[in-house]
C-alpha cells in the first residue's frame, strides 16, 4: 500500500509547540514501517511555520487538490489531528470529505476510522476536535490575562523595545521561589535625546516632516540606521506614555492579509490599554505626554478615512508611472497656486534617484487620460480590433477543449455503467453491501465532477459585436457624466493595464479590455 504524509508545524506559542516537522515527518514514515505501507515521497506535504488561523495552508490546499483530481494515495498519514485540522470547523468540513474521496486518513497518535460510515467513530472525532477547540481558546484566554499580569508588573511582554530605550533582563523571584526571566526598559543615551527633542517640538506646534528633518540634522538615525521618518515619529505621540515611563500594553493589534502580511494597525480604544506608571525611566513629563496625546486626537479625529480621502482625489496616484525610472507618480500639491501635480515619486525622495524632475499639471494630464479612453475605446477600431483578436483565441481554444471534451465524456460513460453494475450488485446481495455503497458514492461524487468540469470546458464563450457595444455603453456610462472619484478610479484600473508619462509630458497607455467579462457590469 502506498502512503501520503502530511505535516505542519505551527508558530503559535501554545500547546501546538509540540514536535518539528522532521520529527513528524519521522514518526510517520515509521508507522507505515509499522503498517508494512511505502510512503511516496511525492505525496509528502508540509506546511511550515504558519501560525494561526488566518493563513491558507498551500500545502493543504495542494493536498486537497490532488486528492479531488484522483493522483492520490488511498492513504493519509499524519502525526494528530490538530496536524491536519486547525479548528473543530475544518474537521467537520474535510475530514469526511477526505474520506469519501477515498482516502483512509491515518494518524500515529490517536484512532482513525471512516466517520462516513461509523456514527460512534463520527461522534467521537467530532467530539475530539471540540474538546481540542475548547482547549485553544482557553489558552489564548490564559495567554492574554498572563501578559496583562505581567504588564501590570512593569514588565515587557516581549517585541522590541521603544526607540528611546533598551531591553534590559532582569531576574526576580516569585511568591513560589522560583526566578524568572523578565525584561524591562533601561534608557538608550544616543537616542534618548531624540525622543525628547521630537515632542519638545510637536508641543510647539511643529509637525512630523518639520520633526524629522531636525532630527535628521542633529545626526540622529534609526534603529536600521535610516533617516528616521515622519510616520514612526507620529507613532511616537500616538502612544505617548511609553516616554513618561509607563509601561502600555494593548493598545493595537495588527490585521493581516490572506498571505499573512501586516496590513492595518488597528487602535484599540483608550479605556482598554494597560498603563502602568514607573516602570521604566522617564523621558518626558506625564502631562506633556498627555498633551501629545490630545493633540494627535484633536489633529487626526479619523487618521485613516481622512488619508483615503484624500488619495481618491487624485485620479491617477498608484496607476500612472514615470517612463524615466518607472516608479509611479505622486501627487504634489502647491499651496500657493491652489494646483496639484503628478511628479515622479523615487526622485521625491532623493532627487539623485532619477532624472525627471517634471511637474505634470494635474487636470491636464488627467484630462489627456480621459481623452485617450475616448479616443481608443469609445471610438471605433480599437476594441474591434480586440474583439477579432479574442475571438481568433477563443477559436483556438474551442478546438483545446474539444479535445479534452472526448475523454472526459468517455470517462462519464464508463462510470455510469459501473453505477449500474453496482446497483445490481446491490439488488443481488452477494457482496458485502457496505462495500458497494462506498463504492457508489465514490462513483457518484465523480460524476458530479466530472459533469461539473464538462459543462466549464464547453462554456467557453466567444465574446460578440453585442458583447463589445455593451462594454462600450458600459464604459461610456461610467467615465461620462459626473461620476464620483471612486468609481472612475476603479474603471481605471479595469481596463488599464500599464500608464507611463515621459518627461514631455506624453501619455502612454497599455489597455487590457475583456469582452463578454467586463469587471464593471452592472
Ligand atoms: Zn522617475
Amino acid at each position: 500500500m502506498i502512503v501520503a504524509i502530511y505535516a505542519r508545524f505551527s508558530s503559535v506559542a501554545d500547546l501546538e509547540k509540540t514536535s518539528s516537522i522532521e520529527a513528524q515527518i519521522q514518526m510517520c514514515k515509521q508507522k507505515a514501517v509499522e503498517d508494512g505501507w511505502v510512503v511516496d515521497e511525492n505525496h509528502i506535504y508540509i506546511d511550515r511555520a504558519v501560525s494561526g488561523s488566518t493563513i491558507n495552508r498551500p500545502a493543504f490546499q495542494q493536498m486537497l487538490n490532488a486528492i479531488e483530481s484522483n493522483y492520490f494515495p488511498n492513504i493519509l498519514i499524519t502525526k494528530d489531528t490538530s496536524r491536519l485540522f486547525r479548528n473543530e470547523r475544518e474537521a467537520g468540513h474535510y475530514e469526511s470529505w477526505i474520506w469519501s474521496q477515498g482516502v483512509e486518513i491515518h494518524y500515529v497518535i490517536g484512532q482513525s476510522g471512516n466517520p462516513n460510515l461509523d456514527d460512534n467513530v463520527w461522534f467521537s472525532g467530532r467530539i475530539g476536535h471540540l474538546v481540542a477547540e475548547f482547549y485553544r481558546r482557553k489558552t489564548a484566554k490564559v495567554t492574554f490575562a498572563h501578559q496583562e499580569m505581567n504588564a501590570k508588573a512593569g514588565y515587557s511582554n516581549g517585541g522590541s523595545a521603544p526607540f528611546g530605550y533598551l531591553r534590559r533582563e532582569v531576574f526576580v523571584t516569585d511568591e513560589s521561589g522560583m526566578e524568572k526571566r523578565k525584561v524591562i526598559y533601561r534608557l538608550d543615551p544616543d537616542t534618548a535625546p531624540a525622543i525628547k527633542m521630537a515632542f519638545e517640538l510637536y508641543l510647539a506646534g511643529r509637525g512630523g516632516k518639520h520633526i524629522a528633518d531636525v532630527l535628521t540634522s542633529h545626526g540622529f538615525r534609526s534603529r536600521n540606521d535610516k533617516p528616521i521618518s515622519k510616520s514612526s515619529i507620529l507613532n511616537w505621540f500616538r502612544v505617548p506614555f511609553v516616554y513618561a515611563g509607563c509601561r502600555v500594553w494593548n493598545v493595537s493589534h495588527w490585521q493581516k492579509n490572506d498571505a499573512g502580511k501586516k496590513v492595518n494597525r488597528i487602535f484599540h480604544p483608550r479605556e482598554e490599554w494597560v498603563i502602568i506608571p514607573d516602570s521604566h525611566p522617564a523621558i518626558i513629563k506625564m502631562e506633556d505626554a498627555e498633551q501629545a496625546y490630545q493633540n494627535m486626537q484633536k489633529n487626526n479625529p479619523n487618521n485613516h478615512q481622512r488619508r483615503m480621502g484624500q488619495r481618491a482625489k487624485y485620479l491617477l496616484a498608484g496607476l500612472a508611472n514615470c517612463e524615466h525610472c518607472g516608479h509611479n507618480l505622486q501627487m504634489k500639491y502647491n499651496r500657493r497656486n491652489g494646483e496639484a501635480y503628478y511628479c515622479c515619486g523615487y526622485r521625491r525622495l532623493s532627487q539623485a534617484n532619477c532624472d525627471n524632475r517634471r511637474h505634470y499639471n494635474q487636470d491636464l494630464i488627467e484630462d489627456t487620460v480621459m481623452e485617450m479612453i475616448d479616443e481608443y475605446l469609445l471610438q471605433e477600431g480599437y476594441i474591434e480590433n480586440q474583439l477579432h483578436q479574442q475571438l481568433e483565441l477563443v477559436e483556438k481554444q474551442k478546438q483545446e477543449s474539444k479535445a479534452e471534451i472526448e475523454p472526459l465524456t468517455a470517462e462519464k460513460q464508463e462510470i455510469e455503467a459501473r453505477i449500474d453494475t453496482s446497483l445490481e450488485l446491490l439488488v443481488d446481495g452477494r457482496v458485502p453491501k457496505e462495500r458497494v455503497i462506498i463504492k457508489m458514492q465514490q462513483d457518484e461524487q465523480r460524476l458530479r465532477d466530472l459533469q461539473d468540469k464538462i459543462i466549464k470546458v464547453e462554456e467557453i464563450k466567444a465574446p460578440t459585436a453585442e458583447d463589445l457595444e455593451v462594454f462600450r455603453n458600459q464604459l461610456r456610462m461610467q467615465v461620462e457624466g459626473e461620476l464620483d472619484m471612486d468609481t472612475k478610479k476603479s474603471v481605471l484600473n479595469s481596463i488599464v493595464k500599464k500608464m507611463g508619462v515621459n518627461q514631455d509630458g506624453l501619455v502612454e497607455i497599455d489597455f487590457c479590455v475583456a469582452l463578454g467579462n467586463t469587471p464593471y457590469g452592472s
